[in-house]
């Protein structure tokens, strides 16, 4: 599915099966999560993406072939690929362990070709085990919303009273980690959302409602995964002293001035950044021990805009997939 240019609808078609350079692995995906990141590269709020480009960085699919110099996989293995397609290793941010927030990162499904195709090819750097006991669609989710979920937990500190805004993919996960880990999980939905409130719940919230309600009692951090900057300030105003508000997504609308005495009392307002490879290590050895489960809405490779569009309007109950059914590949010589 091809992105010509932003704002326009994907264009199924078919180009040559890409063959894996030096470092890389092909893979013969069988699934890719849809994630908001996706429209918001369609929509054109982030700048500059490869065109024409394939979407996707929830990648879950078996290796098919290995480029030179790869000996982390097997041909049959099954892997997934993140967001974060290539780091440079060199930068400040980089060698301080931040590779994040490298200069010249390089993100899968916006400057790399991504996961919503049947073959794609990935930094084996980049790539990761996923681990079993999960479907391939249950398995994309985990990682970008569970993944990046994961950070945004892991920067919400060790707070124990958690307000989740906007419940969708990634908050479905990160309210299981965070029941795991002994929090008390507070959710916030748009007005009226009864299902998405019902729906937390039955994920271990103890309290759900609409974003703009106050919470039944302060909270001791925020993670708001809508890209709505209205909400900082609205989260600010639910957290104690002390607490923290994490901007968990890549893209927000402004976020509308405030009193400076809602930010007073040592409250923080933060973003995250993508992911380290550490995350995923880390996030992907966790999962099967909560146990996460993913809840999916899968979606047939040549519907990714319906399910886009479904994202979009907030119907997508836990995380849109897209499965995808590959052909053989003619041959699985090794590339010389
Ligand atoms: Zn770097
Ligand atoms: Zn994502």
């Amino acid at each position: 599915m091809l992105l010509d240019a932003p704002r326009r609808p994907l264009r199924a078609t078919d180009t040559p099966t890409p063959e894996p350079g030096p470092g890389q692995v092909l893979l013969a995906v069988s699934a890719c999560g849809v994630c908001r990141t996706d429209l918001h590269v369609l929509d054109g709020d982030l700048p500059n993406p490869k065109l024409p480009l394939i979407l996707g960085h929830e990648v879950v699919g078996t290796v098919a072939r290995i480029g030179a110099g790869v000996d982390r996989f097997t041909p049959g293995q099954r892997v997934g690929v993140p967001w974060l397609g290539w780091s440079c290793g060199a930068c400040r941010y980089c060698r301080a362990g931040r590779e994040n927030l490298c200069d010249r990162a390089r993100f899968t499904g916006y400057q790399i070709d991504g996961g919503y195709a049947e073959y794609t090819v990935a930094d084996a750097r980049f790539v990761f085990p996923v681990p079993d006991g999960y479907t391939d669609l249950q398995a994309a989710p985990l990682l970008c919303a569970g993944l990046i979920g994961y950070r945004s937990l892991v920067a919400a500190g060790d707070a124990l009273r958690l307000g989740l805004y906007g419940f969708g993919a990634a908050a479905h996960i990160v309210a299981q980690v965070a029941r795991y880990q002994g929090r008390r999980v507070f959710a916030f939905t748009r007005g009226g959302d009864a299902d998405a409130q019902q729906f937390a719940r039955h994920l271990g919230a103890e309290w759900a409602g609409a974003s703009d309600a106050p919470p039944p009692e302060p909270l001791d951090a925020a993670i708001i995964f809508a890209p709505v900057g209205a909400l900082v300030p609205v989260a600010l105003s639910a957290v104690a002293k002390g607490g923290t508000v994490v901007c968990a997504g890549i893209h927000m609308s402004d976020i509308p001035s405030f009193p400076y005495e809602i930010l007073w009392g040592e409250r923080v307002v933060r973003s995250v950044a993508n992911l380290t490879r550490k995350d995923g290590e880390a996030f992907l050895a966790l999962a099967p021990q909560v146990p996460v489960k993913t809840e999916t809405e899968p979606y047939p490779l040549e519907r990714a805009d319906e399910a886009l569009e479904r994202l979009r309007a907030g119907k997508v109950r836990g995380a849109a997939v897209l499965a995808v059914s590959s052909r053989q590949l003619p041959d699985l010589d090794p590339v010389p």
